[in-house]
């Protein structure tokens, strides 16, 4: 763990940067904590299941504070979570979370079409942000949250779980190191069946559609199996639920090719159960089932079973994300990792758009 001695010394190291930017942790200003302050920023499934739980159990991060537009959630959280009434506030006076210093991160957990407004938000405040998956519904809606932090002098990081799993770690690394030769071909799949017929998930406004919610776990597979960046792809959209999937994709199937050859076939689905992924190399192979959730991610190679234990892997994230900020160093997972799936999603609505032709990236 980072310690207090740490965050000093390094707080006194960061002291030039405190100068030019009086918002940031390392302000001379500001007191130091040995856990900084987390807000979340939309009460739905994902705060209350998982993030508010590993919340309890992280030791670089707290949870402090809530941004909810639901004044019954409000009432509930503060009892559970023992918050103080100055840390809870809704969507109209977000912004006075700028003289806060009780909330050192906003963790923006609201429906992809709003990630954008309260990123920008959060980093107009000064805040450190978190930002859950996918990123946001465009390229354009990316590069504005990025330049927002840029500019007021915070970090970003987006809320990709997997990549601080330990068992995501393992299959990264033959990418990295070629321990099987080249990777030639990734086949991943990652769905569920969602019986809701109107959430946020069906509805494009909202910035609903599979391809950027259960689609960048599929395309997450083969970019860190590969290790590489796709230069083109080929896309399909299939329903077997028309009367529900009526604006977005209920299912996406997509075709992509990496600069070393290296190819991928990914499948995503509100109405199929998958969560796999396997990789053919030159020389072997290696699989994961599961590869994206929660709990249990494990595998195997021909060197044996890929299977890490890790106590909470939301938990891991969040640690290691607040641990990043109180170091200043990089993040696992920053804006610029979630721009470059809204990239590629982007180029998948375009394949299809255009009736599955190629697209390059
Ligand atoms: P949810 O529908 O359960 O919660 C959404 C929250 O946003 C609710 O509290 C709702 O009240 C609020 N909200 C505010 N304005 C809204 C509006 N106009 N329409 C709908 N809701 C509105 O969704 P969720 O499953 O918690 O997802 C939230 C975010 O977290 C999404 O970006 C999603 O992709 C992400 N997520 C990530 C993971 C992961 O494993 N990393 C898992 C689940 C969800």
């Amino acid at each position: 763990m980072f310690s207090r001695r740490d965050f000093l010394i390094q707080a006194a190291l960061g002291g030039a940067a405190s100068l030019i930017s009086p918002n940031t942790l390392f302000s001379a200003t500001r007191p130091k904590k040995d856990k900084l302050g987390v807000a979340l920023v939309g009460l739905g499934y994902y705060s209350t299941d998982l993030l508010a739980p590993a919340l309890q159990l992280t030791k670089n991060c707290q949870l402090v504070g809530i941004v909810t537009g639901t004044p019954s959630k409000a009432d509930t959280w503060k009892k559970k979570y023992n918050l103080a009434d100055k840390n809870i506030y809704n969507y109209q006076n977000f912004d006075q979370i700028a003289n806060n210093p009780d909330i050192d991160i906003v963790y923006v957990v609201l429906p992809p079409s709003m990630h954008r407004e309260f990123v920008v938000r959060a980093a107009k405040a000064g805040k450190q942000v978190f930002c859950e998956k996918p990123m946001a519904p465009s390229v354009a809606d990316c590069e504005a949250m990025i330049k927002a932090c840029a500019d007021n002098k915070v970090k970003l990081a987006i809320g990709y779980r997997c990549q601080h799993d330990p068992n995501t770690q393992a299959y990264q690394k033959f990418a990295k190191e070629s321990t099987f030769g080249k990777v030639r071909m990734v086949t991943c799949g990652a769905g569920y069946f969602d019986a809701r017929t109107t959430h946020w998930k069906q509805n494009k406004a909202l910035g609903g559609g599979v391809m950027g919610d259960m689609g960048v776990y599929a395309l997450q597979g083969a970019r860190l199996a590969t290790g590489e960046e796709p230069i083109s792809v080929t896309a399909q959209f299939h329903t077997t639920r028309p009367d529900i999937y009526k604006e977005v994709e209920e299912t996406a199937t997509f075709q992509l090719e990496f600069p070393s050859g290296a190819l991928a076939a990914c499948h995503t689905s509100f109405g199929i159960n998958m969560n796999y992924l396997q990789a053919n190399c030159e020389k072997g192979w290696f699989k994961m089932e599961p590869f994206s959730s929660y709990t249990g991610n494990k595998g195997s190679s021909p060197l044996g079973p890929i299977n890490f234990p890790l106590e909470n892997q939301q938990a891991r994230q969040l640690d290691e994300d607040a641990e990043a900020l109180m170091k200043g160093s990089a993040l696992i997972a920053p804006g610029e990792e979630g721009l470059r799936d809204i990239r590629v999603v982007e180029a998948i609505y375009k394949s299809v758009a255009a009736g599955g032709k190629m697209i390059k990236i």
